[in-house]
């Protein structure tokens, strides 16, 4: 059986697609939770625009 590999959309490490790997694409539980963290934070920023407006005012250094 020929073995297909993939590349870990998080780190580039090149990942067996086996079907025994729960984490692919991705090498690791590691780099699944962080590429979900990353998909998390940018569906929250989207509603966020007029709040982090006023508060870049106030932030401004
Ligand atoms: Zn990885």
């Amino acid at each position: 059986m020929k073995q297909r590999t993939v590349t870990c959309p998080q780190c580039g490490n090149a990942v067996i697609w086996d079907a025994a790997n729960p984490y692919r694409p991705f090498c690791s539980e590691r780099c699944k939770m962080i590429d979900l963290g990353q998909w998390a934070a940018e569906a929250y920023r989207v509603p966020d625009t007029k709040k982090q407006d006023d508060e870049a005012l106030k932030d401004e250094k």
